[in-house]
């Protein structure tokens, strides 16, 4: 039962380690994909770099805008343990798509694993949380383990599909013109073990997950009827062609990001109405939370756009000889995996000392990291040499805080949707925190696209200079960000209601 599953000894649940592989091939299928699009679109399909900017940036976006999509139809009718393998299913569909001949159907297979996204990603962390009673302090270490999952998968498949595909691994054992194929199909395979994985899961995860319930008039609960379940299966197929053409076409990207946003926070709003004065007054500071995430992300996503530019061009090797973009593109992951347990372990171990930092603290501390972590990408430029290239190692060190920002913020944010919002509402709002990651992936593109520009004949040293003075621009917009959450932070833990 839910009790034996949540009266858990020790540090952590045993069933974390299953939703932990689970999410980790999950996105090692996801990343493994989102390190492949730019190169496969430039050296493949010959978008020019612009283009495919803007169509890997509209991709993101809407995987993470999808993410809202999965999280109601969960709570409504699926179910979490169902959309899970909805969306796996989808995006084992997609991956095959792609393996099968990727310069044709491009961007049908991407569409699939879209939505197969939408309805995997969000359900599986409120899973996590589900875990655990609310009130338990080990929940936050939990979500940073998990996070560890994720960035696990991030970093493996980050690197071996964009290997593979690229000809830089096993170029011997695949003919030159498949190779892409196989990369794709590996996404493939590891999304069917990571769906394998958690048919095991599940016999230990008692209730958690189940479909929900329709409660009648009269108080008593019957199952959703099938044909609902069934309608959402056929709904969510014919989001594909639409998300493809919106992808195709950036200009529709624009208009959905304009409308989703205000209709979602409209619909926030109604089922707002219906709940009791405590219930709305937690609900109200997980959308503070929310909002302040989009902030976040806007500035940190650089690392996928700008920050891959300015590492290829301004960067050196003098960080053992590694490849100042392979360090950019996966650095952060790495880090995660050595500094998540420790962290997690830390906010136990302050919580035993009843010095645990409160969530909305935690999140302004995330925010001063991220500051301090641009500040010091912008103290590269006092390390260049007259080619304005500067130093890989101080770069690293930037990337360093900003992880620890990541962490102050990301997997606490997971684990406040869950607590912070009822029952029924568990899988909208922690698709409304993925939904504020696309609102971030978005503005990310056009800071992105603002920083480079007009600086096209510029030398190296003068794009040293206009990057990393940008870069002090966003390192100080962090940091006002997070003075202001710790100056509001009496007023949201009121809202809170108790919940740390
Ligand atoms: N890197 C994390 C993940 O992939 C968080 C992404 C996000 O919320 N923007 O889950």
């Amino acid at each position: 039962t839910l009790d034996q599953i949540q009266d858990f000894k020790g540090k952590y649940p045993r069933q974390i380690w299953s939703l932990f592989f689970s999410e980790m091939w999950e996105r090692f299928c996801f990343y493994g994909m989102r390190g492949m699009l730019v190169f496969f679109m430039i050296s493949q399909l010959h978008l020019d770099e612009k283009d495919a900017n803007l169509q890997y940036g509209a991709t993101q976006a809407f995987v993470y805008a999808f993410t809202f999509v999965g999280g109601i139809f969960a709570d409504k009718i699926l179910g979490f343990r169902k959309s899970l393998f909805w969306g796996g299913f989808l995006m084992i569909i997609g991956s095959v798509i792609l393996s099968i001949n990727p310069h044709t159907y491009f961007f049908l297979g991407i569409s699939f694993t879209v939505v197969g996204t939408g309805f995997f990603k969000p359900n599986i962390s409120t899973m996590v949380g589900k875990l655990y009673k609310s009130g338990d302090n080990r929940t936050d270490a939990g979500f940073s383990l998990f996070y560890a999952g994720i960035n696990l998968g991030a970093l493996l498949g980050g690197y071996f599909c964009v290997a593979i595909g690229k000809g830089e691994m096993f170029a011997n054992l695949i003919p030159e013109d498949k190779r892409w194929n196989v990369a794709f199909g590996l996404a493939a395979v590891v999304m069917v073990i990571s769906l394998i994985n958690f048919i095991f899961t599940q016999r230990r995860l008692g209730p958690i997950g189940l479909q929900p319930l329709k409660i009648l008039k009269d108080g008593s609960e019957v199952a959703i009827e099938k044909w609902k379940e069934y309608g959402v299966y056929v709904l969510s197929l014919i989001f594909v062609p639409l998300i493809m053409i919106m992808v195709a076409k950036t200009e529709y990207t624009d208009y959905f990001m304009y409308t989703v946003g205000p209709l979602t926070l409209l619909y926030l709003f109604y089922e707002m109405t219906k709940v009791s004065a405590v219930e709305r007054s937690k609900l109200f500071a997980a959308l503070i939370f929310i909002l302040f995430s989009i902030v976040f992300w806007g500035i940190y996503e650089q690392s996928g756009g700008s920050l891959s530019i300015f590492a290829a061009q301004n960067l050196n090797q003098d960080l053992l000889g590694l490849d100042p973009n392979g360090v950019n593109n996966s650095g952060g992951a790495f880090f995660i995996l050595l500094v998540a347990v420790p962290i997690g372990l830390l906010w136990i171990w302050l919580s035993k000392k009843k010095l645990e930092p409160n969530t909305i603290i935690k999140f302004g501390l995330g925010f001063l990291f991220l500051g301090l972590g641009f500040y010091a990408i912008f103290a590269t430029k006092f390390f260049a040499n007259a080619m304005g290239v500067t130093s890989l190692s101080i770069f690293t060190i930037a990337l360093f805080i900003i992880t620890l920002g990541e962490m102050c913020l990301s997997p606490i944010g997971l684990s406040i949707m869950t607590k912070l919002s009822t029952e029924k509402l568990q899988g909208m709002m922690m698709g409304m925190w993925f939904l504020a990651s696309a609102y971030g992936q978005y503005v990310a593109g056009l800071i992105g696209a603002n920083l480079a520009t007009a600086r096209e004949n510029s030398s190296n040293l003068e794009k040293l200079n206009a990057y990393t003075s940008g870069y002090k621009d966003l390192g100080l917009y962090a940091i006002i960000a997070g003075v202001v959450l710790i100056l509001i932070s009496p007023l949201v833990k009121k809202l809170m209601h108790g919940v740390k």
